[in-house]
């Protein structure tokens, strides 16, 4: 009778002592999740998320020139720009850029097109929202400085 309360309570052990082996060496083994929202994941250089707007180093204003060839592009029809050129530049600048994310496939062809690499892939995957038109109207633009914010800003005083 004691013969096997003492080996039951070896083979609980035993069973105890593999199970924390698995538990202490997870521990100490390198994590392969984020403590998500507070920390991102680092993204290998070729990862695509949705397409931005490239800024100037110098200006930090797009370095779109609103020439459209990444609308004409496009096979999905996603991208709608639009622009002018600023008081006294010789280049247009974008007014209007959007992305219609829901028909993009990421296939690449307008970062491709773009002949002064003015768009690349975002990092940006965790992207949320409620309504469709979130994704539908993506304004790329509003993430930038523009050369036009100051006459806008001018334009809107003056009314
Ligand atoms: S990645 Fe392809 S589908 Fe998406 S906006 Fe660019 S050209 Fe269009
Ligand atoms: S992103 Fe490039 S290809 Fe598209 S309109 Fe601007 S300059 Fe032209």
């Amino acid at each position: 009778m004691i013969t096997n309360y003492v080996h039951e309570i070896v083979k609980g052990t035993g069973s105890l002592l593999a199970g924390m082996k698995v538990t202490i060496k997870a521990m100490f083994s390198r994590t392969h999740t984020v403590q998500w929202p507070r920390q991102y994941l680092v993204l290998p250089e070729r990862f695509r998320g949705h397409i931005e707007l490239v800024p100037a180093k110098t200006t930090g204003f797009p370095k779109c020139f609103a020439c459209g060839n990444c609308a004409r592009t496009c096979p999905s029809k996603c991208i709608t720009v639009k622009g002018k050129k600023p008081e006294g530049a010789k280049k247009k600048s974008p007014t209007v850029f959007l992305l219609d994310f829901t028909k993009c496939s990421l296939c690449g062809l307008c970062v491709e097109s773009c002949p002064v690499k003015a768009i690349t892939f975002s990092k940006d995957y965790s992207l949320a929202g409620a309504l469709k038109d979130d994704f539908s109207n993506m304004d790329l633009l509003s993430k930038l400085a523009s050369p036009f914010s100051s006459h806008v800003k001018k334009e809107e005083s003056d009314g």
